[in-house]
């Protein structure tokens, strides 16, 4: 059983040595097709600073348990980096990685004055307690402060953080800075200095993606049958701006399994059961698995739980029209290749899930500014930032005769290698 779970454990982290590796190719891609020369991608294709940290937490049994966390800069050229903490057990220092390079992707994308960063920690969340999650959130910023900082390096939530944690983090950088620093950290509570709109911008974001997918595949998303993968914060609220604009969701899954049901589900119900970690199949009999949803017969569908989810071994059994990539890295190279050459319309994570950076930037020039913006304005920015985004990069692809994802990393990819290059870096 142990021996299982380590030739497991070794596999995913092949796996994520993978999503780094296939990511440094296609970054290299999108350099050589702009004309950059080799010494850029030689600078782009790591972070500039890796910090790891031990952090130690007293539990609730008395104990003491440290903890391994990480934080990466990717590339700082263009601004102060920005980028979300994530909480899991499988968090490595190669995922933080490649996460750092596509949070600077999508900064570039969506035109934000920002490099990319990332942060991690190895833990389950879903096993401590609220005080041992507390410790852990302090410790880690106390760990990480000489680095971070509303002009340094911005820390955001990813997954199983929430805007509870970012709290925490505010407050204990607040003390370590001896004044309230709200530009510090985004996806905070709205009464901390959060944003309006910051909780669903995310999903916001995709569904805009959605439909001007749909719009390009000719149909329509009233009557669409829609598969969500994942049932968190960005696959809940989208199924919810899917199902009110009208859509069917018939399948969505949690980290124990999935729900289908051809009709449409009653997402509703569902969103009023789900816990603070985005559960909700525990409370059914009937489910089926992660593999299977992913293989129904639908028209749109959306990973937004993890990544490796879409690999070669299950891109030729996808009947989906368009895929779009609420999660980071849920498809892998040679699956997006396949599904490219089958017909289906793939957007890319870097361009998709680019919704909640950009409304963390808006939060943090409102905490810059000390003014505050209503909901419909944050709405109406971020329309307008991911419409512009999506065409840029649909017709970069159309016009070049390539996927989406290469696309979109040539897009993102200029700002930041311009911005190197003008100060003399390369
Ligand atoms: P979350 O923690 O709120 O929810 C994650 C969901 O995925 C939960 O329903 C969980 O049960 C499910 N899940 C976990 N492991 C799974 C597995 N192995 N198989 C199937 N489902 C699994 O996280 P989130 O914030 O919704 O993030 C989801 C994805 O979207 C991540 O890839 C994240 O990086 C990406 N993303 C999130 C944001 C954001 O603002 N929240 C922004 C950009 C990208």
């Amino acid at each position: 059983m142990v021996a299982d779970k380590a030739a497991d454990s070794s596999q995913e982290n092949t796996e994520k040595m993978d999503v780094l590796t296939s990511t440094r190719a296609v970054v290299k891609d999108a350099l050589e097709r702009l004309g950059y020369p080799n010494e850029l991608y030689e600078l782009l294709k790591d972070s500039l600073r890796m910090l790891t940290v031990r952090i130690p937490v007293r539990m609730d049994d008395g104990s003491i348990k440290v903890f391994t966390g990480y934080r990466a800069q990717h590339n700082d050229a263009v601004g102060p980096t920005k980028g979300g903490v994530r909480f899991h057990p499988d968090v490595t220092e190669k995922e933080v990685n490649a996460l750092a390079i596509w949070m600077s992707l999508k900064a570039g994308i969506v035109d934000l004055p920002y490099g990319g960063g990332k942060g991690g920690i190895i833990c389950d969340p879903r096993e401590m307690s609220f005080r041992e999650l507390e410790g852990l959130s302090r410790g880690y910023v106390r760990a990480i402060s000489q680095i971070v900082g509303p002009t340094k390096d911005i820390p955001a939530p990813d997954v199983f953080t929430n805007s509870q944690i970012m709290a925490w983090m505010m407050d204990e950088y607040s003390r370590i800075d001896e004044f309230n620093n709200p530009g510090f950290i985004t996806g905070k509570p709205i009464v901390l200095g959060g944003s309006h709109g910051r909780e669903s911008a995310t999903a916001k974001g995709v569904t805009i993606c959605i439909e001007e997918a749909a719009k390009k595949r000719g149909f329509e998303i009233k009557g669409a049958r829609v598969v969500v993968q994942g049932f968190g914060n960005a696959g809940s609220f989208l199924a919810k701006f899917l199902h009110e604009a009208g859509a069917k969701v018939i399948g969505i899954s949690d980290a124990y399994g999935a729900l289908h049901d051809p009709d449409g589900l009653d997402i509703d119900y569902l969103l009023d059961r789900r816990d603070s970690f985005g559960t909700v199949t525990k409370l059914f009999d009937k489910t089926i698995t992660n593999e299977d949803l992913l293989e129904l017969d639908c028209d749109i569908l959306v990973p937004a739980a993890v990544q490796n989810q879409i690999t070669e071994h299950n891109a030729h059994n996808i009947k989906a029209n368009i895929v779009v990539e609420a999660a980071n890295g849920p498809t892998t190279m040679d699956a997006t290749k396949i599904l490219t050459d089958r017909g289906i319309l793939l957007v890319p994570d870097v361009l998709a899930s680019a919704g909640g950076v950009t409304v963390s930037y808006f939060e943090w020039v409102q905490n810059n500014q000390g003014y505050y913006w209503p909901e419909d304005e944050i709405e109406e920015k971020l329309y307008k930032a991911m419409i512009k985004a999506f065409n840029a990069i649909y017709n970069t692809a159309e016009t070049r005769g390539i996927d989406m994802r290469l696309a979109a990393y040539m897009v993102g990819v200029r700002k930041m290698a311009e911005a190197s290059r003008y100060r003399g870096w390369i």
